[in-house]
């Protein structure tokens, strides 16, 4: 079986389980608690995380940056619910905008895109910078984002890229289910996320990162964190 067929049966596997309890498998990254939270989570520099806890949610807030895992995966499949706010500024580029990055380097975007959807001429914007887009890289198979205000569902299954010395021998790739519907298929990745520019395959610094969640200026809940780590011997058990 390659490996976008495993990743594919992973996540229906555990969608078709029920996703929003952790298999007993997974190791919980939060579970709507501050102490799940302090122990799981921190700023950029390894500070305690100040992002506030709302209603059993934690918010990206304004002033206090990204937050990373303390600790660091390789293959994963991620749960994560995310909500953007019901109230939002008239359109502007930070509506709903957040983001997951896998190895704190590969972006899978959070974006309010339920009203504002790149087919509706009404309100362009860039078809790789919304919601459950490989940020800058491709945009999602299709859109099934709910109404503002409502939670919304990741689940991401990513292989770690894969090198011999400087070269690139696997690109990792990234599998996504926004709300239980198949968005990214296994897309390869071109490289770590960039802005406004084409990427290129660079090897990052470990074969571990921690998940990152991007603050951006728009205060995005999130709740429900669960992370299982797919090891080469897991694999070939199944
Ligand atoms: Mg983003």
């Amino acid at each position: 079986m390659n490996r976008a067929v495993v990743g594919l049966v992973v996540a229906v596997v555990a969608l078709a389980a029920g996703a929003a309890k952790p298999p007993s498998d997974a190791v919980v990254l939060f579970d709507g608690t501050q102490k799940s939270f302090d122990a799981n989570w921190t700023d950029m520099k390894g500070r305690k995380a100040k992002w506030k806890l709302v209603d059993g949610a934690i918010e990206a807030t304004r002033g206090t940056g990204d937050i990373r895992t303390r600790r660091e995966f390789g293959d994963v499949q991620l749960h994560v619910e995310w909500q953007v706010p019901a109230k939002l500024p008239p359109y502007d580029m930070n509506s709903g905008n957040s983001g997951v990055f896998m190895m704190g380097l590969y972006e899978v975007q959070i974006f309010e895109s339920h009203e504002t959807d790149p087919a509706d001429m009404k309100h362009p914007f860039y078809a790789d910078g919304q919601a459950a887009s490989i940020y800058g890289q491709n945009p999602p198979l299709v859109n099934p984002t709910r109404r503002r205000g409502e939670w919304q569902t990741y689940d991401i299954v990513f292989y770690r890229p894969v090198f011999d010395g400087a070269k690139c021998v696997r690109p990792g790739s990234v599998t996504v289910f926004l709300n239980g519907v198949l968005v990214q298929d296994g897309w390869p990745l071109e490289g770590p996320t960039g802005h406004i520019r084409r990427t290129r395959q660079t090897k990052p610094p470990s074969d571990k990162g921690p998940v990152k969640l991007q603050q951006h200026l728009c205060p995005v809940r999130f709740r429900n964190v669960w992370i299982r780590e797919l090891t080469e011997t897991r694999r070939r058990a199944r």
